[in-house]
């Protein structure tokens, strides 16, 4: 399989180049330049195999055999997994009532459905860096989860150092003492005065800096990448086979969405042939909603909710989606992307809106639908879900009407790192967990400073240095 550029720049890049990269030169994202087509004998046949079996049959279709060989993906998938709460299945179902299944992606080790696809992610980079004697530097933005889940997919692999800079205030206190306190020598955690899109752009420049970028080997593990597109669709085949009844049978799946990663893979599942329907579920971060609605995408400014995973301004898969619609339209793309980049606002055409509409559906849950949600989820079926899985349960919930129908609400984080919100609803149960672990001294990335240098001074002192000895203390976190 070969790769290219979502804008046409780049073409037959290999699966090595595109594992490394952010961004294409040209600024897009890379996306296979086939997309292989499961048929349904194939499915039948991968019907009852476990989770691992699964992505392994979907690593195959897209990383070539002669970059990464068939042994060395099986050892790969099998230690990425092993960590997980089950080691072959990964994830879990939950059926609450006949139309209404919650499948439970959280069983990693950060708890929230990101350890699937930064598992793997992590060892691939880590692999292809130790075969060539070189160490990559990860840059990760975040709002929440995917910090936690890439310290603990990279901690303790030799090849990789990890810079993880996150919102100090758009985090909970459990998230943020989840990436405080993950030991390992080849970590560095920043909090930023900012939102996860103010740290985006930084992170952005960085990673565009061909020179920087070939002599420290940067990339990130943002939901950018490919390969995080990748594994993500091996969990949605998973979730469709082990729903449907047969190979033919039609699944509604209920996305938590907020950059649109995960849906992004849902979409290209559809492509190589799974029958699913889409409904992406937003919070009152509505710009995925609207954009689907109105065929326009407009900036927001950014609202803090209880899915603070899904509190997004800019959602960037939104460009994979265009190129998976438009069947691989790079003009259109680089044309609707131009325009998006100088004025902020990205009009599709009729034709391309109508392709968007069939493609996914959409609904919203406020913070108040939230809250509602959790509650009656857990006085009517004993079952606690978090903030995020609450926004697609909430469309489960006043969707009722077609009870043959086979639903799939995707269940993204454990409830256990959002004690605050049972707190306010008086909800105590076994699962929620506080975290007290004392939290080490931390450098704040403070509004007005130059945050670009202090990613260069981050990655030129080379974290494993960094990390050691302890720098100048601008901040201390009680
Ligand atoms: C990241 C995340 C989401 C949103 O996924 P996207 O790929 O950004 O759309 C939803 N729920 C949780 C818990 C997450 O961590």
């Amino acid at each position: 399989m070969k790769y290219r550029s979502t804008r046409g720049g780049l073409e037959n890049s290999s699966f090595t180049d595109v594992l490394l990269s952010g961004y294409c030169s040209d600024g897009g994202l890379f996306v296979p330049e086939t997309i292989p087509q499961l048929s349904s004998e194939c499915l039948k046949q991968w019907k009852l195999q476990p989770f691992t079996y699964i992505a392994f049959e979907v690593a195959k279709l897209f990383i070539n055999n002669n970059e990464f060989s068939h042994d060395e993906l099986q050892t790969l998938i099998t230690e990425s997994y092993g960590q997980f709460v089950d080691s072959k299945q990964v994830i879990s179902f939950q059926k609450l009532n006949n139309s209404l299944v919650i499948a439970e992606l959280f069983r990693g080790p950060s708890y929230s459905f990101k350890d699937i696809a930064l598992s793997p992610c992590a060892r691939l980079i880590d692999k292809h860096m130790k075969k060539q004697n070189k160490y990559a530097t990860v840059l990760i933005g975040t709002s929440g989860d995917t910090g936690s889940a890439c310290l603990q997919s990279c901690r303790g692999l030799k090849n990789i150092d990890m810079i993880v800079a996150y919102p100090f205030l758009n985090v909970n206190d459990f998230q943020r003492r989840q990436m405080t306190t993950i030991k390992g020598n080849n970590l560095l955690v920043f909090p930023v005065e900012g939102t996860s899109d103010d740290i985006d752009i930084v992170l952005k420049q960085v990673l565009m800096d061909q020179n920087q970028v070939t002599k420290h080997n940067l990339c990130s593990m943002n939901s950018i990448n490919w390969i995080r597109i990748l594994f993500q669709a091996a969990m949605y085949i998973f979730i469709y086979l082990q729903t449907a009844d047969d190979e033919n049978e039609n699944v509604e799946l209920v996305v938590p969405t907020g950059a649109c990663g995960s849906i992004a893979s849902g979409i290209l599942c559809r492509l190589m042939g799974v029958p699913i329907r889409l409904i992406a579920a937003v919070n009152a971060n509505t710009v995925v909603h609207d954009f689907v609605q109105t065929g326009v995408l407009t900036e927001r400014p950014l609202i803090k909710t209880w899915a603070n995973a899904m509190d997004i301004c800019i959602p960037y898969n939104v460009e994979r989606i265009l190129y998976f619609i438009s069947n691989g339209d790079v003009k259109y793309v680089k044309q609707v992307m131009n325009e998006f980049e100088t004025t902020h606002t990205l009009r599709l055409s009729k034709n391309m809106h109508d392709l968007l509409t069939q493609t996914i559906s959409t609904c919203v849950a406020n913070d108040n639908d939230i809250e509602q949600t959790i509650q009656l989820c857990y006085q009517k079926y004993s079952y606690l879900i978090c903030p995020h899985t609450a926004t697609a349960v909430h469309y489960a919930l006043i969707n009722d009407d077609h009870p043959q129908k086979k639903r799939v609400c995707l269940a993204t984080a454990s409830p256990c790192k959002f004690k605050e919100v049972y707190d306010k609803l008086n909800i105590q149960d076994c699962t929620i967990q506080s975290n007290s672990e004392e939290e080490p001294f931390t450098i704040m990335w403070c509004r007005g400073s130059n945050w670009l240098e202090l990613v260069n001074t981050a990655i030129q002192n080379e974290p494993l240095v960094y990390c050691t000895n302890i720098p100048d203390k601008t901040l201390t976190l009680s």
